[in-house]
């Protein structure tokens, strides 16, 4: 399956037939949505806390590059290795890189969206290097061979009844009555898994969090795949974007209180983990540890008017609660990072001609806003995104803005124009019989495409209120 942002519109559509996928995201976004909300009104103030996580990740993002340097000098001090990747490609050649110089032929990976970016696992594979995915969500979408469609919860988009049949279907699983057990259908993969974590020499990571002062890089799981992941393999890799630094474990325990809150309506996530480097000679832990720190479009991102959208924690609540996700769920918008912050990231890391509609996937009703944990401005990015994607690609839209202005600034063209247009629907109307316009020629087409195009008013308010009430409506 191949994912194209571009293509939203029909994949959207497409999405939206699919009664599966709607019992699927009923399911998981509203529960998820509800016990964010729960957790979150546990706190003693939560739009306290919230602005506080927002101060946090700005102070982080004001000072970056200083931070990262100083996570390098504490890692490498520890003994570990701190690499810089520009872009996916430079991630990918310098995992496999590490794997030819240990020898490496066999891993274990935690659920990491840097490495859904970089496809590292599809080029490790061609490359002799066979990763297994260990979070249960990844696994299915391994053994699926599909993508995540959500940046928590990667299989939100399939029923337990169909994670089922796959089960039966591609690793043999002893086939259950009705109804499925999801419990049952856990511990057959955690047996699966349990027996690879043994044979496996390389273990890979994200990480949620680095913390600048101590050099630590810090990872929150459910399921305690990261913590044998990053344990029992000789040698460690922490794939981890720059924008994932903060400066203190002050800072690091404010966020640590939200991600889970937000994400899965978690006091704490179940295990929260920290690396400072490799096990050295007395400790338990890998006998190497490399920390990949991955630009891959953040600094265009952090140079431009947006660089807001890097504070994103990737708790996943915006999307939950966005009425476009709860809809079409995450593979329509072709991208790893969906709903409303996937809306803003993809066009800023990808190029804005390869995303062009996903800005528009949007109501701009503000949930995402009111439920993101460090209340990034998502509305008003998808605002300025639309503003500078019509402003530098639509020669249309440019023609027609140009025309608007001219009009509004010519009161009496714009007056016989509202008369001409009321003359014409009134023609329309006589002509067809119907009071609203099915569908308009290209390229005004988009807007009946979805929607009625809706009647010109037969007197304009201009003419009503020199009729009503004297005077000039003014211009
Ligand atoms: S934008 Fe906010 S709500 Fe959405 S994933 Fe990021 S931190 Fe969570």
């Amino acid at each position: 399956m191949e994912l194209k942002a571009n293509q939203f519109l029909q994949s959207a559509t497409i999405a939206l037939e699919d009664i599966q996928l709607k019992t699927a995201l009923d399911r998981g976004t509203r529960s998820a949505d509800k016990a964010r909300i729960t957790a979150m009104d546990e706190t003693t103030d939560p739009e306290a806390l919230r602005q506080q996580g927002r101060g946090a990740k700005l102070r982080a993002l004001a000072d970056l590059p200083d931070l990262l340097e100083q996570i390098e000098t504490n890692i490498t001090g520890r003994g570990g290795q701190v690499l810089w990747a520009l872009d996916g490609d430079e991630v990918n050649r310098q995992v496999l890189a590490i794997c030819r110089e240990h020898d490496l032929r066999f891993g274990v990976k935690s659920k990491s969206m840097v490495t859904e970016e970089t496809a590292l696992v599809p080029y490790l594979k061609a490359h002799g290097v066979e990763m297994l995915e260990t979070d249960l969500g990844e696994f299915v979408v391994q053994v699926d061979e599909s993508h995540p469609s959500h940046i928590v919860t990667p299989i939100m988009h399939m029923t337990k009844e169909k994670v089922h049949d796959l089960f039966v279907e591609k690793l043999g699983m002893e086939p259950m009555g009705d109804p499925v057990d999801p419990k049952a259908m856990t511990h057959f993969a955690q047996r699966l898994l349990r027996r690879k974590y043994l044979d496996a020499d390389l273990g890979i990571t994200g990480g949620n969090f680095m913390i600048a002062e101590t050099g630590t890089v810090v990872i929150c799981t459910n399921e305690g795949n990261g913590r044998l992941s990053t344990s029992l393999p000789r040698v460690h890799i922490a794939i981890v974007g720059i924008e994932k630094v903060v400066p203190t474990w002050e800072d690091f325990a404010t966020l640590v209180q939200t991600l889970p809150r937000a994400s899965t309506g978690q006091r704490m996530t179940v295990y929260t983990s920290l690396f400072n480097g490799p096990a050295g000679d007395e400790g338990d832990g890998p006998e190497h540890f490399y920390l990949i720190l991955v630009d891959n479009g953040r600094s265009n991102v952090y140079a431009s008017d947006y660089t807001e959208a890097l504070a994103c924690i990737r708790c996943g609540a915006c999307l939950n609660t966005c009425p476009v996700y709860q809809q079409v769920g995450g593979h329509a918008y072709g991208t790893v990072y969906p709903g409303p912050i996937g809306a803003v990231l993809t066009p800023l890391l990808m190029g804005k001609e390869n995303a062009a509609p996903l800005p528009f996937a949007s109501s701009l009703c503000g949930a995402c806003q009111a439920a993101c944990p460090v209340d990034i401005h998502i509305p008003d990015m998808l605002l300025k995104l639309r503003h500078d994607l019509q402003a530098e690609q639509d020669p249309v839209w440019q023609m027609g803005m140009k025309g608007f202005g001219f009009a509004f600034s010519h009161p009496l063209l714009f007056e016989a124009g509202l008369k001409l247009s009321g003359l014409a629907a009134q023609a329309y109307t006589e002509a067809t019989g119907q009071t609203t316009v099915d569908r308009l020629p290209p390229p005004l087409d988009g807007w009946t495409n979805s929607r009625d195009f809706p009647p010109f008013a037969s007197e304009s308010f201009h003419d009503w209120w020199r009729k009503n009430r004297g005077g000039d409506a003014g211009h």
